[in-house]
């Protein structure tokens, strides 16, 4: 099944009340279009994410996304006039092959990957679903009006009322139609009212508690209560681990390179680049941690371009790989096995410049020197080993 999600994001949020639409709001010091995102990007079902955010918000609105959707494929369209019009540009941007497509409000920026994971099932089954909360309150209609003139008409049963929220979620061919008499003239306020008018049955699905929409001032109060008593959201950080190991002979007329610091010896590594095994293993372990292949299949030493290269360039791009799937780094411990020189005069500034390539703090990086005991080829002195373990934990 191929799930596209499309996150309604270009609204302007007049009862907000404040300067920045809603969607770019903070709660728990994240905005709601990225936790929206990143709730999408957590769940399992969903291959790709579509953002309808305001006209003229694109490259910005991305750069500050991207590292919210866990490396899956997410794009950004300008909105429309209405929300029924940023859905269906949108879903314009939906793929052909995609099954489903789950559409969802910035603003209900705590749903949980359980309700949009409910919310895709039945919809795959049905045709349509959407999350909805049953009526605790009894409900009244009244005539149209203002309320202090509203005289209640009837009471009308609980047990038959839910209220409609988002995540909504139809297959693709039941939003083609929806989108559809939406274009011809119908005014709705979600898609799942678009689908029923086009004749097609939507199935309730139960709500969570918090999945509230932020909508006034008050509401972001409660969302970041929600979110400080261990509500929905990265409160659980994704952590990710990756190992890596190199090693390079030591030979005569090459320069000594270790985590990109020169260290004057008569003899340094063999190798297509600079040989650098610090830098060598730490990238294997970056590129491990999110299953991105390894350092040969990245800069092949068959590839003129990476002939005595600095390795610490690999590094770097090793790390906007990460990047590039979510994920930054928290911290790096490497062994460099090297009988001679001595490596502790040196490793003061090897985490220096290991730290500055992660992007991380040179408190968080560590550098370890061993001899191996006289003990074979490393301990005669004839090559350099590095084993190297490094920590990633996603950015949003
Ligand atoms: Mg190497």
């Amino acid at each position: 099944m191929y799930v596209v999600a499309i996150i309604a994001a270009a609204g302007e949020g007049r009862r907000f009340g404040a300067a920045v639409p809603k969607q770019f709001a903070r709660v728990g010091g994240r905005t709601l279009l990225e936790r929206s995102v990143a709730a999408f990007a957590r769940c399992d079902r969903v291959n790709e994410i579509i953002v309808a955010g305001p006209a003229g918000a694109g490259p910005e609105l991305m750069a500050g996304l991207e590292g919210c959707a866990g490396g899956k494929t997410l794009r950004a369209v300008a909105g429309g006039a209405r929300r029924q019009d940023s859905v269906a540009n949108a879903f314009d941007a939906t793929p052909p092959h995609a099954d489903v497509v789950v559409v969802h409000d910035a603003a209900r920026a705590l749903v949980t990957e359980d309700l949009i994971s409910r919310t895709i099932d039945a919809a795959a089954a049905e045709g349509a679903a959407i999350a909805a909360m049953p009526s605790r309150d009894t409900v009244k209609r009244v005539g149209r009006g203002d309320l202090a003139s509203a005289i209640v008409r009837e009471t009308i049963p609980r047990d038959e009322i839910y209220l409609a929220q988002t995540p909504q979620a139809f297959r693709r061919a039941v939003l083609a139609d929806a989108v559809r008499l939406g274009r011809s003239g119908a005014d709705a306020t979600d898609e799942a009212m678009l689908a029923e008018q086009a004749g097609h049955p939507v199935r309730i699905v139960e709500s969570d508690e918090t999945n509230l929409k932020v909508t006034t001032q008050k509401d972001l109060a409660v969302a970041e209560a929600i979110v400080k008593a261990g509500g929905p959201g990265p409160k659980a950080e994704r952590v990710r681990v990756g190992i890596g190991y190199d090693l390079h002979r030591l030979v005569e007329g090459r320069p000594l390179i270790l985590g990109g610091v020169r260290i004057p010896f008569e003899r340094g590594p063999h190798g297509h680049s600079d040989g650098d095994a610090v830098c060598h293993a730490l990238t294997d372990a970056v590129l491990g941690a999110v299953a991105a292949g390894d350092i040969g299949r990245h800069f092949p030493d068959t590839d003129p371009r990476w002939k005595d290269a600095d390795s610490v360039f690999m590094l770097r791009a090793a790390v906007e790989i990460a990047r590039e799937a979510g994920f930054t780094v928290e911290s790096a411990d490497a062994i460099v096995i090297l009988e001679r020189p001595k490596l502790a005069p040196h490793v003061e500034a090897i985490a220096a410049k290991i730290a500055e390539a992660l992007g991380t703090p040179a408190a968080r990086v560590s550098i370890k020197g061993k001899t191996n005991e006289g003990v074979d080829a490393v301990g005669r002195g004839e090559a350099v080993a590095v084993h190297a373990l490094v920590v990633l934990r996603a950015e949003c």
